[in-house]
C-alpha cells in the first residue's frame, strides 16, 4: 500500500469510527484490505473470549451498528459474520526463515463522542469526518492502518521468524486485550509490541516505549431496591439512588496513598423512574487506577466495602462487576535499545526518546505482562501524530505522514531481526 492507499483506508475508518464491541464494519474493512496476502487469519472464538464480558452491548445496539456498517459500504456478510462473533482479529504471518514470533496489538475502536465540525479540523475541511456520532480521538484508525499496512510491507514474508498481529476491540474502557489473552492467542509470542500515537509529539519524533502507566480497573455498579409512592408510602420503598449517591461521596473520599499516586472517579450515575416514585434502581459506574497494581486493588476492596455500607444502609441490594482492567508496563531495555535503533536509522525521523511515562492505562500492558510472564520481551512504542487537541478531544486529529513511520520502524525492527 502507497501513502495514498493508506491514507484512504484511514479516512474510510474515521469517517465510520466503532466504539467497544461494535467495530463490525471496522473488522470488515481490514479484511477486504488483507484479502489475497499470504497470512492466516484468526476470528470469533479463536481470536477472543467473549463470554466473561461485562456490559456486552445489547442485541438491539449490536443490530444498529451491523446496519450501520451496511450503509457504510460493507459486506453485508461480513458485517453479519462479526456483529454475531465478535470483531477482534488475530493475523498471522510466517517469515521464510526460522525466527522470533513477533506479536503487535493494535487497536481499532473508537469513543462514544462528537467530532468537531469546524473546519478548521482536518477531517471536516477534507470531507471525512465521523458520519455517526462516535469519533476516532484517540488515532485507533491510524493504528489499524498500520497493521494493514505493515501485514502488505512484509506479504514478501522475507524475515526471520513470525508476526501476530492483534486487531484488538473495545481497548477504551481495557476491557478487550483480556477477551484475545483467554483466547489464548497471546501465547508463544516472544516479543510483544503494541504502538499507539502520541498526539501532543511532533510527526517525526518517536519514543522506544512507554513506561510506567496506572494499573486501572472499571467497575459497574447495579443497586436493586424497591419502588413505592414518594408522598403515600415512602417509608416501604428502598432507595437505590441514596445508595448510589451515598456511595459516590463515599468513593471519591477513599484516602491517597503514600505508597502509589492514585486515581478515583464516578463517571456515571442513572438511577430512578419518575419524580414521584422512590427510585428503586441506580446503576454506577466507577474507576480506581493506581502506580502500583495492589493499590489499585486495595482501592477495589475499598470501594467494594463502601458500595456494601450504603446499601446495607438503604436496605437495597448491590452487585459489583469488574468491567475492565489493566496493569502497569516496563518495557524490557533490550528491546527498548532495538526500537530506538531502528528509529535513529529512519531519514524522515528526528527526535527519538528512550522512554516516557505514561500518565494513563492501556489494556496492551496486560498482553505485554503476559508474553514477560512466559519469559518474553515487551515494549509499547510511540508514533509522534502532531494533533491540534488533546486525545478523546473533538479536535483530535492524526497527521497521517506519521503513519508510514510507524510502519516502517516496526518493518525495520522485525526485519532486521
Ligand atoms: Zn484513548
Ligand atoms: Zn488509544
Amino acid at each position: 500500500m502507497d501513502f495514498a492507499q493508506l491514507k484512504a483506508f484511514r479516512r474510510e475508518l474515521h469517517r465510520n469510527p466503532e466504539p467497544a464491541f461494535l467495530e463490525i464494519g471496522t473488522a470488515a474493512r481490514i479484511t477486504e484490505a488483507i484479502d489475497g496476502l499470504p497470512v492466516t487469519v484468526l476470528t470469533g472464538k479463536d481470536a477472543h473470549d467473549l463470554s466473561p464480558v461485562v456490559n456486552y452491548p445489547s442485541p438491539r445496539t449490536l443490530d444498529a451498528w451491523e446496519a450501520r456498517a451496511i450503509e457504510s459500504g460493507v459486506a453485508a456478510e461480513r458485517a453479519r459474520y462479526f456483529r454475531k462473533h465478535g470483531t477482534a482479529l488475530v493475523v498471522d504471518v510466517a517469515g521464510l526463515r526460522p525466527g522470533p514470533r513477533w506479536g503487535l496489538r493494535v487497536d481499532i475502536d473508537a469513543l462514544p463522542m462528537r467530532e468537531s465540525a469546524d473546519p478548521a479540523h482536518f477531517p471536516a475541511a477534507h470531507g471525512f469526518a465521523s458520519v455517526n456520532g462516535a469519533m476516532h480521538a484517540c488515532g485507533h484508525d491510524a493504528h489499524a492502518t498500520i497493521g494493514v499496512g505493515l501485514l502488505h510491507r512484509l506479504a514478501d514474508r522475507d524475515f526471520a521468524g513470525s508476526l501476530r498481529i492483534l486487531f484488538q476491540p473495545a481497548e477504551e474502557g481495557v476491557r478487550g486485550a483480556q477477551t484475545m489473552i483467554d483466547a489464548g492467542v497471546a501465547d508463544g509470542i516472544d516479543t510483544m509490541l503494541a504502538v499507539h500515537m502520541a498526539g501532543d509529539m511532533a510527526v517525526g519524533s518517536v519514543v522506544g516505549s512507554f513506561t510506567g502507566g496506572l494499573a486501572t480497573r472499571k467497575l459497574k455498579v447495579d443497586f436493586t431496591g424497591e419502588a413505592s409512592h414518594a408522598a403515600g408510602s415512602p417509608e416501604t420503598g428502598r432507595n437505590a439512588l441514596l445508595a448510589a449517591a451515598m456511595s459516590a461521596l463515599a468513593i471519591m473520599a477513599i484516602p491517597r496513598f503514600s505508597s502509589a499516586d492514585t486515581r478515583l472517579n464516578v463517571g456515571t450515575l442513572v438511577a430512578g423512574d419518575g419524580v414521584n416514585i422512590v427510585p428503586s434502581t441506580a446503576v454506577m459506574t466507577c474507576e480506581a487506577r493506581a502506580t502500583v497494581d495492589e493499590v489499585a486493588d486495595e482501592l477495589v476492596d475499598r470501594i467494594a466495602s463502601i458500595v456494601e455500607g450504603a446499601a446495607r444502609a438503604q436496605g437495597v441490594g448491590a452487585a459489583l462487576a469488574v468491567m475492565g482492567r489493566s496493569t502497569t508496563v516496563t518495557p524490557d531495555e533490550e528491546l527498548v535499545e532495538r526500537i530506538v535503533e531502528a528509529a535513529k536509522a529512519h531519514p524522515d525521523i528526528v527526535e527519538v526518546i528512550r522512554t516516557r511515562p505514561y500518565a494513563g492505562s492501556d489494556d496492551a500492558n496486560l498482553l505485554i505482562r503476559h508474553v514477560q510472564e512466559r519469559g518474553g520481551q515487551g515494549a509499547y512504542l510511540m508514533v509522534g501524530a502532531g494533533s491540534p487537541g488533546p486525545h478523546h478531544s473533538a479536535t483530535f486529529e492524526v497527521r497521517e505522514e506519521s503513519i508510514p513511520i510507524g510502519i516502517d520502524v516496526l518493518e525495520s525492527l522485525i526485519r532486521r531481526d
